[in-house]
């Protein structure tokens, strides 16, 4: 079968060099917030070309502290977009803050700034922050959503959880905003062997309430500065990450080389293809084709031993928890109902992606 993520593959690639990281840390005796943790923090800051790196448990918690420390408090709006993971609104939600659905660009599928400059105007002046999200690698149009945020007064936190490496007009993605979220959970593109996530900012200030917000409001043991909680990395999943950090570029070049191959193979009628933004460096964490048979060829393809993915089928405003009847995204409900994402990680070689292809092109064009 061949997978749509495949982090077991991601651990055989670099498997003695995880267990000696392993052993490391059993040998080492500390296994929570140690050396390790620090020395990933920096490494991880300097891959950004600078600034600071808090490591917490996950994706989740990265956006929420992200947020707290950027300013958002309960009872404030957060604009974000709709065809995203639960955890992004999950994030909001635990602050006590709500989020507020911005519609996509119908070709990138990524937040609309002209749809978030509206929305601002709407809300005026209740809107904290603004989180796009870099959704299957690519990153969202940067400058104008910024630019947006700060004629409102509203904080960026860009949701990177799928964007490590990812550039816009030549600058790193999570360098745009006042701060960034990652994951790493195990199938991302920097992957833990557990769960994982960081925040990143250019400014000391952001990461020094971070790191305070992480460990009960301890700047020094057992004194709380501020109300906190536990939301600590381990030295195991930080060793792990600083040796898949070292292999994240040519992992990612990868990926650019299939998704490459894939354009080419499938180039005419039978799919949409993705649509990479002008200035956008993506780092394919996802290759996201759309269908409006989309169930009917993700059937047909796992029945040939292909797995892919929908990300995601439902946009977060028609779910239980974030129901919004009354907000209507056209492009976002398309998107959810069309896409298809085709393996890409780097364990699918060339001849996966000719195979891939070459079954899609067998399916008849509707
Ligand atoms: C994975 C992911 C998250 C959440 O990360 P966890 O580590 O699972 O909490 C948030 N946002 C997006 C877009 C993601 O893909």
């Amino acid at each position: 079968m061949l997978l749509t993520a495949d982090p077991k593959a991601g651990y055989l690639a670099h498997a003695a060099e995880i267990r000696a990281a392993i052993d490391r840390v059993l040998a080492g005796g500390n296994y929570i917030l140690g050396p390790e943790v620090e020395a990933f923090e920096r490494e991880f800051a300097a891959y950004h070309q600078g600034g600071h790196v808090v490591g917490v448990a996950n994706g989740t918690d990265a956006l929420e502290l992200a947020l707290r420390a950027v300013g958002v408090v309960a009872g404030d709006l957060v604009a974000t977009v709709a065809n995203t993971v639960s955890a992004t609104a999950a994030a909001i939600e635990q602050i006590g803050a709500r989020p507020v659905f911005v519609e996509i660009e119908p070709d990138t599928m990524l937040m609309s700034a002209d749809a978030l400059a509206a929305a601002l105007k709407t809300a005026t002046g209740r809107v904290r922050a603004v989180v796009p999200v870099h959704l299957y690698g690519q990153p969202a149009a940067m400058p104008a959503i910024v630019d947006a945020a700060r004629a409102h007064g509203a904080k960026v936190v860009e949701d990177c959880a799928q964007s490590h490496g990812a550039r816009f007009g030549g600058r790193m993605a999570g360098t745009w905003g006042d701060a960034a979220a990652y994951s790493f959970y195990p199938t991302k593109n920097l992957g833990a062997l557990g769960d994982g996530g960081a925040v990143y900012s250019a400014g000391a200030a952001v990461a020094d309430r971070v790191r305070l917000l992480r460990q009960y409001g301890w700047r020094q043991r057992y004194v709380s500065e501020i109300p906190g909680r536990n939301s600590r990395l381990d030295e195991l999943q930080a060793a792990v990450l600083r040796v898949k950090l070292k292999h994240l570029d040519g992992e990612n070049a990868l990926r650019r080389a299939r998704a490459a191959r894939y354009l080419e193979r499938l180039a005419g009628p039978a799919l949409r293809l993705p649509a990479v933004g002008r200035g956008a460096e993506p780092v394919w964490h996802q290759f996201a084709v759309r269908s409006l048979r989309r169930d009917d060829l993700r059937r047909a393809l796992g029945e040939k031993g292909i797995q892919c993915g929908v990300l995601y089928p439902t946009p977060l405003h028609r779910q239980p928890a974030y129901a919004r009847p009354e907000v209507i995204l056209p492009e976002t409900e398309r998107a959810c109902a069309e896409v298809l994402c085709l393996p890409v990680h780097p364990g699918v070689g060339e001849a996966d992606v000719d195979r891939v292809s070459a079954e899609i092109l067998r399916w008849p064009t509707p």
